[in-house]
């Protein structure tokens, strides 16, 4: 007998299968806006220029070797990453209670975090999801054996956040529930608190001993500002919470897999693939677990244990893409330049967002768009429904998620316009 032959098919992975479907498609009008990944007015990848840089100075570094990093990641690297979120004159980082860990960028954040909490949270405490919520947060406390519940989120009456359910939901959850928060740009949503709703939030978890799990995947590319995007983070601290926030620099930084063939100057071409040199191959998913504890002894207990537990998970976090960040966070003008490559990604998407806006307008499209413009980060959620979601793939080769999701970076000069009477078109 076969162990295996009990194994049953899984499904493909939702936004994976549409990409592969989009791939497919031959129509020239194609447009994807299904996967979560930033692209230039050319819908092409984008490498962040400052980002070419640090790999050209990393390449020429020869003190840089191969060999294992800390089990916990390089302290400069975990503690700029936690100073970015938290700002550098944060009450915690003055009291010396904060602490922090590499991870493989923010799905690896989060596994750490809830992982650290199934083993020392209160037994059988629930995590709160925003529903909707990024699909993979309730697969990976599952998997980890937290249940979860939702919290409403999303109000479809008016295409923004439903507060009250929220705060009801906060209000009636067992005490000391793991509650997560996204810190900015919702996934999918596109729509985050106000700062007095985020206040609001702050008095019921506060009233509840809550624990805030924050979730940040999109700081600087929301708004452009690094400071603006981590406002509720902060505004947590301020009020006295402890917490865990979960990183990645996949977005900010366009750090989302593997670096292949380096372009970088004269090293093009002059690589030769056969060497087995390992450095051709470079791992980047560069995430942080930034925690912040209330006293400093407990923010030391609390590493030890991450430490162990990231030992017998990966051992060692991967070195280059966190030696990129590492770099930029740390070095004055490399940093300057990062700031102004976010204010390039999030303008072009709030443009996108704008000119969608404006050909709906025009186009007299029925109902209210405003939340289009109104949302904020990578994603908008439109209220197509899964039927007009169909017909616009079908007749209009448009790929997006059922729930109506778009990814703005699919949308570019060139394609906006075609993208809004195609919607224009099935909405009535
Ligand atoms: N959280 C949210 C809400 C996200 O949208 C994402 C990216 N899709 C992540 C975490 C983590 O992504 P990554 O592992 O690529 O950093």
């Amino acid at each position: 007998v076969s162990f295996f032959q009990e194994i049953p098919q899984a499904a493909p992975d939702a936004i994976f299968h549409l990409t592969a479907q989009y791939k497919a498609d031959t129509d020239p009008r194609k447009i994807n806006v299904g996967v979560g990944a930033y692209r230039d007015d050319s819908l092409k990848p984008y490498i962040l220029p400052v980002v070419k840089k640090a790999d050209a100075i990393l390449f020429n570094d020869e003190t840089l070797d191969h060999e294992y990093q800390p089990i916990a990641g390089q302290k400069s690297y975990t503690t700029a990453a936690a100073k970015l979120i938290l700002g550098a004159d944060s009450p915690a980082f003055v009291e010396d209670r904060v602490v922090a860990v590499q991870t493989i960028s923010g799905t690896g954040a989060n596994h750490t975090a809830a992982a650290f909490l199934k083993k020392y949270h209160k037994q059988g405490a629930i995590c709160l999801l925003s529903k909707p919520t990024w699909a993979n947060h309730k697969a990976i406390f599952n998997n980890v054996g937290i249940e979860v519940a939702e919290y409403p989120y999303w109000k479809p009456s008016t295409r923004g956040l439903d507060l009250e359910g929220m705060l009801g939901a906060l209000e009636k959850a067992p005490e000391q529930s793991i509650v997560l928060l996204h810190a900015c740009a919702h996934n999918p949503t596109g729509v985050d608190p106000t700062k007095e709703q985020w206040q609001q939030i702050a008095d019921v978890m506060d009233k509840k001993k809550h624990f805030p799990f924050f979730d940040c995947a999109y700081q600087g590319f929301a708004s452009g500002s690094l400071d603006q995007d981590a406002w509720a983070v902060r505004y947590f601290v301020q009020r006295g919470f402890e917490m865990f926030i979960c990183q990645s620099f996949a977005k900010n930084f366009g750090l989302y897999g593997m670096y292949g063939i380096p372009e970088i100057g004269s090293w093009t071409g002059m690589i030769n693939l056969t060497t087995g040199l390992s450095c051709l191959f470079l791992g980047e998913r560069a995430g942080n677990l930034t925690v912040v504890t209330r006293t400093a002894q407990q923010a030391q207990h609390v590493l030890s244990q991450l430490e162990i537990l990231q030992r017998s998970e990966i051992s060692n976090p991967p070195a280059y893409g966190s030696r990129i960040v590492d770099l930029v966070l740390n070095d004055k003008a490399l940093y300057t330049e990062w700031t102004e490559n976010l204010k390039t990604m999030s303008g072009r998407i709030i443009e996108m967002r704008e000119r969608l806006f404006e050909k709906l307008k025009q186009l007299e499209t029925p109902g209210t768009w405003n939340h289009i413009v109104d949302q904020i980060g990578m994603f908008s959620f439109t209220g197509l429904t899964a039927p007009q979601v169909k017909v616009l793939k079908e007749k209009y080769h448009i790929y997006m998620t059922e729930n109506g999701r778009i990814s703005m970076a699919g949308l570019s000069s060139k394609n906006v316009d075609y993208f809004a009477e195609a919607i224009n078109d099935v909405v009535r």
